[in-house]
């Protein structure tokens, strides 16, 4: 008698590769497992995610949960202080205090939880697995949030570094000439503020596109057997508003999974996506048929009819911003798009972790 196993395990050598990238036929959402063959899997992040995705693909094919290895590759960028738009190391908001957003789906169990405004917790997606797997909740906030996570036994610290605190003090001090506040070239010295030594310029206060730097992290991985979870985790937009929430810990804007179809995560504006319910859109869009890159783009459409103010619009009337989106749906196809050329995402199938190029809507410089 052939066991359920041993059908697995048969049909394997037929799937594995041709689930694989684009284009391999879909098999219908929400067919029963037995039915269905084992895949190659996936972990798909922003291009910040390299090490994510190889530290998410290792862990589940060692057999770990989809989001326990998921969390476990964006934890070690929300630890880097290096990267400035997560976790510890992240810029802060306008009053020089590090806030954080970061929310987390797991597909089998239906599960989601989230943290915003959450300050003086290295780990954001830990705290948001948290209040999914300990709370009747699904999103805690500010002060509560905090209180939450000292209660799970996560540790408050401080998470400005020398090198954030550095731009936050000058961004400050170009906020206004006429407050007190002074410029390096205005305090005649050029002087940095801090004698660490280790002053790397201010080259940071603008993004390439001379908008607020803004960064985050998701990861989305896929197994073998086709079960999804997600994780999306930032410091969110610098110098925000205290109390502003992006779109990373909300539930189908930053991040949306159903085990029976796919999951999706966004980074970039998080204004537009919370607007058009960015993810959510993604993974219904795959549902009606979609590969993940055609969702995306379909859903980055939306965004830019969204995008009806005159001071968020360029010359020809596109996006003065961009909106990154990365998907894999339940076969482990996988994709990513952006609204603007040169976006990368960074994926592990095995072996080495890649970037590869985003789908997009516009040329840069067109
Ligand atoms: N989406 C994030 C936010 O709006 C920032 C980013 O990904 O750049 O908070």
């Amino acid at each position: 008698m052939t066991s359920r196993r041993d059908f697995l395990k048969t049909s394997a050598g037929v799937s594995v590769g041709a689930a694989v990238g684009m284009g391999s036929p879909r098999s219908l959402a929400g067919a029963p497992a037995v039915l269905r063959s084992r895949i190659t899997p996936v972990a798909i992040a922003s291009g910040n995610g390299m090490e994510a995705v190889a530290t998410a693909f290792q862990a589940v094919s060692a057999g770990d949960d989809t989001l326990d290895a998921a969390v476990k590759g964006v934890n070690i960028v929300e630890r880097d202080p290096n990267d400035r738009s997560v976790g510890y190391g992240g810029r802060p908001n306008l009053d020089g205090v590090v806030q954080l957003d970061s929310s987390v789906m797991h597909g089998p169990s239906r599960g989601a939880g989230a943290v915003a405004c959450l300050e003086g917790i290295k780990t954001p997606s830990r705290v948001a697995v948290d209040v999914m797997r300990y709370t009747d909740h699904v999103l805690l906030v500010g002060k509560g949030a905090q209180r939450f996570a000292v209660s799970m036994g996560h540790k408050v610290e401080d998470l400005l570094t020398d090198a954030t605190r550095r731009q936050w003090i000058e961004w400050r001090a170009r906020m206004s000439a006429t407050d007190d506040y002074l410029t390096r070239e205005e305090a005649g010295t050029g002087a940095d503020p801090f004698e660490d030594g280790e002053d790397e310029g201010l080259g940071m206060l603008d993004s390439h596109d001379g908008v607020r730097p803004q960064g985050t992290i998701n990861c989305n991985v896929i197994n073998q057997d086709g079960d999804l979870s997600g994780v999306t985790t930032t410091s969110g937009l610098a110098w925000k508003i205290p109390g502003r929430v992006g779109d990373s810990p909300i539930v189908g804007a930053g991040l949306y999974v159903d085990n029976d179809v796919g999951a999706c995560g966004s980074t970039g504006r998080g204004e537009a996506v919370i607007k058009t319910c960015g993810s959510h859109s993604v993974v219904e869009l795959m549902r009606s048929g979609m590969s993940p890159v055609d969702a995306c783009l379909e859903a980055l459409r939306r965004v830019v009819t969204f995008t009806a103010e005159a001071r968020l619009r360029d010359g020809q009337g596109r996006p003065n911003y961009n909106v990154n989106y990365y998907a894999v749906n339940k076969d482990g196809e996988y994709g990513g798009a952006a609204i603007w050329s040169g976006a990368r995402f960074a994926v592990c199938t095995g072996g080495e972790s890649r970037r590869e190029d985003s789908a997009y809507l516009f040329e840069r410089g067109s």
